[in-house]
């Protein structure tokens, strides 16, 4: 509690979203504790984990919420999207059926928030590119139509996690600042 400007807080809700297994919860895990598990469990995760990043000196809160299986049942509740600043939507670049449920997903996203959301369109598991399905011209184009950030990353090998989650808090915040 201060009217020091210095001391502005700013908080910035993140969901992930995106069909089930395409390596959400591991893209969390890696950039909050640089932790990845091969046979994660769909229904154990935390709702959510906050990272502290700082942003032209200012300290800046990024809560980032996972779905902890929600997912599975085609629908995500209101709730989790309640107050996001940004989102990730998520895909496996090995199974092209992930890629085909992105606008879904979008559409989902954009019926519960406001259009300015930052949104980024993540291919995760670039790591299997001797097994890819969908290729980084295909992510890049749906990206550009939709008006998308967009990476490739691998939750497994660490590949853009940190990046990827970096261009969204910092769009975020070039929005409110
Ligand atoms: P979620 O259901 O979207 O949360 O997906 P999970 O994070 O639980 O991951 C589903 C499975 O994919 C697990 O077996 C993970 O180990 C695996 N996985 C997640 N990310 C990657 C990745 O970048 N590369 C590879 N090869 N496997 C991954
Ligand atoms: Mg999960």
């Amino acid at each position: 509690d201060s009217s020091d400007d210095d001391n502005e807080e700013y908080l910035f809700k993140i969901v992930i979203i995106g069909d089930s297994a395409v390596g959400k919860s591991n893209l969390l895990s890696r950039y909050a504790r640089d932790e990845f598990n091969l046979h994660s469990k769909a229904t154990i995760g935390v709702e959510f984990q906050t990272q502290v990043v700082e942003i032209n000196g200012k300290e800046v809160k990024a809560q980032i919420w996972d779905t902890a299986g929600q997912e599975r049942f085609r629908a995500v509740t209101s709730a989790y999207y309640r107050g996001a600043f940004g989102a990730l939507l998520v895909y496996d670049i090995s199974r092209r059926t992930t890629f085909e449920s992105v606008t879904r997903w979008l559409d989902e996203l954009n019926t519960h928030c406001d259009t300015t959301v930052a949104k980024m369109l993540i291919g995760n598991k670039c790591d299997l590119d001797n097994i890819r399905d969908v290729s980084i011209e295909e992510g890049a184009k749906l990206a550009e139509a939709e008006g998308l950030f967009f990476m490739e990353t691998s939750a497994l090998d660490s590949t853009n996690v940190n990046k990827a989650f970096e261009i969204v808090i910092r769009e975020i915040y070039s929005n409110v600042s």
